[in-house]
């Protein structure tokens, strides 16, 4: 692939303003698509009305603007997106690998995560009902950037899933899928809480006649009860101010090992530096899920 043709995303929820953990993937993904001398989109993935919190989509991008992580082109929000996701489930229906599953909240959960196929082959119609994509009993696999191989069957770990749920609201999986292709996204770097949401995505891309991008997982920055930093979790907010202290921490965090008198440098200072060092080699080496430094 040219480097002139390598597009990357970083994709926030506005569920609460950026952490150290999503700073270190805006970061990584912003320094790997510029060493390549590609794009750098941000989509807002505001799906879910009732986890978002009010003004938190612009406080984001300010702190990335303040943090000197320029995108390219126009923010692509994903409420703005439905008719698109509504086209690929209609495609999906028409080519019968999508069917309605009414089962309640009991019975799925008394399947322990992976669906039966109960309703399959029942012929329900759409209202009030969940809409599924049918899957293979096949191994699919991809190579990570930075994980490696990896694997799972969709048939046997996880059953048929959910594409629109009951309640209407498209699934992250179908959104992201049809987004990433609408973008034209060749690279994707994000936390590694998402691996295993990557099979189901690459098995829609095949499903809607998409390209696969490449894939890139990057560690997940712990608390001290070693739990990922989110807002559910009490993450601290990057106090304004202190933006050329946090972007050093999450160079250092990333293992890609900043020079000390680095710290005191302006912001383009460091992002210079870190496009010119950027080393993904060096993740995949070295990092393991770990903590925050303290202050985060
Ligand atoms: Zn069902």
């Amino acid at each position: 692939m040219s480097a002139l043709s390598s597009i990357a995303r970083f994709a926030p929820s506005p569920t609460g303003p950026l952490h150290f953990g999503s700073l270190v993937t805006a970061l990584a993904s912003f320094l790997d698509a510029r060493q390549r001398r590609g794009q750098w989109l941000v989509r807002i993935e505001d799906l879910d009305p009732p986890r978002e919190v009010a003004g938190a989509s612009d406080q984001i991008l300010r702190q990335l603007e303040s943090h000197g992580l320029c995108w390219d082109g126009t923010v692509l929000y994903q409420s703005t997106r439905l008719e698109a996701y509504a086209a690929a489930l209609e495609s999906l229906l028409a080519s019968e690998l999508v069917y309605h599953c009414r089962c309640n909240r009991q019975r799925i959960q008394s399947l322990g995560g992976i669906y039966d196929g109960h309703c399959s082959e029942l012929q329900l119609p759409s209202n009030d009902c969940a809409a599924r994509l049918r899957v293979n009993d096949t191994r699919l696999s991809f190579n990570d950037q930075i994980i490696g191989q990896y694997q799972q069957n969709l048939k046997t770990e996880l059953g048929d899933f959910v594409v629109r749920r009951r309640d209407g609201l498209f699934s992250y999986q179908l959104a992201v899928v049809v987004d990433d292709e609408f973008q034209a996204i060749s690279h994707i770097m994000r936390g590694a809480d998402l691996l295993d949401s990557t099979p189901r995505q690459i098995y829609l891309q095949q499903c809607l006649g998409y390209k696969t991008p490449d894939y890139a997982h990057l560690p997940l920055a712990l608390n001290a009860q070693g739990q990922k930093l989110s807002k559910q979790n009490q993450a601290l907010e990057l106090p304004e101010g202190n933006e050329s202290e946090h972007l050093w921490a999450a160079l250092h965090w990333l293992q890609q090992s900043p020079p000390e008198q680095l710290q005191r440098q302006s912001v383009a200072e460091i992002l210079a530096w870190g496009i010119e060092h950027w080393a993904v080699q060096t993740v995949t080496d070295h990092l393991q899920d770990s903590l925050a430094p303290e202050g985060y």
